[in-house]
């Protein structure tokens, strides 16, 4: 009785507003489940167990957070990147580590995918990128908890100004075809790909449907 009550209220409180601009999050995001964000076309809801374990993730974040003030290490967290026209985000925090700054971006996760972890995820270095791009800081850190036995990997990023350049023509190009209803591709290795796994997208997806009511052919 009260698990269901719990699984309703989670249900009923999801958040599935049209997307108006990119974030930094859909970086190395399939473009095609972007494009149906921005659409607001019909999704999956998503289970209300995924939903305790984003709510998890970002309590995790919060006791990162109070460390990182303690440890007085000149912390701002939670930081906007500067408005401008295409993309909005936020880094979990900017440090002043040995009078360097760094972007500091933390990632939990349970403990069979922390153990396998042995360089940075690529989206996970994408996001982190932007961020230096838009700070204007030159090193980050990505920091992995693994929820279940609080351990944590650090990886060191570097500032990469054409692995930046590229990232953000593709969200251009993306808008473009958002701006003209072009819908993208499905990604090369659909069904396969991790993504496709997990995309609340997959119905409208595999439809021809969504394609046709945009006037394609
Ligand atoms: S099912 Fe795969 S290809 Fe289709 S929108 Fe989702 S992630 Fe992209």
């Amino acid at each position: 009785m009260l698990k269901e009550l719990i699984d309703q209220f989670y249900l009923e409180n999801q958040k599935n507003k049209e997307q108006t601009r990119f974030y930094i999050t859909d970086a190395g995001k399939c473009p095609r489940a972007v494009f149906f964000k921005f659409k607001n076309a019909p999704r999956e809801p998503i289970d209300a167990r995924i939903m305790r374990i984003f709510e998890h993730g970002e309590n995790i974040h919060r006791s990162i957070f109070n460390i990182l003030y303690r440890l007085r290490l000149g912390v701002v967290t939670e930081i906007p990147i500067p408005s401008q026209e295409i993309i909005s985000g936020r880094a979990d925090a900017i440090l002043c580590i040995g009078n360097e700054n760094y972007v500091l971006d933390i990632k939990s996760m349970n403990s069979m995918i922390f153990r396998k972890l042995l360089a940075p995820k690529e989206e996970n270095v994408y996001q982190i990128q932007l961020y230096l791009h838009y700070f204007n800081i030159k090193k980050g850190i990505l920091l992995y908890i693994d929820k279940d036995q609080q351990e944590m990997k650090e990886f060191f990023v570097d500032y990469d100004e054409a692995l930046c350049k590229s990232l953000l023509d593709k969200f251009y190009a993306l808008k473009d075809q958002v701006e003209k209803n072009v819908l993208p591709l499905r990604l090369e290795d659909y069904p396969r790909n991790w993504q496709c796994n997990y995309c609340a997208f997959k119905k409208v997806c595999k439809t021809e449907l969504w394609e046709n009511s945009l006037g394609r052919e």
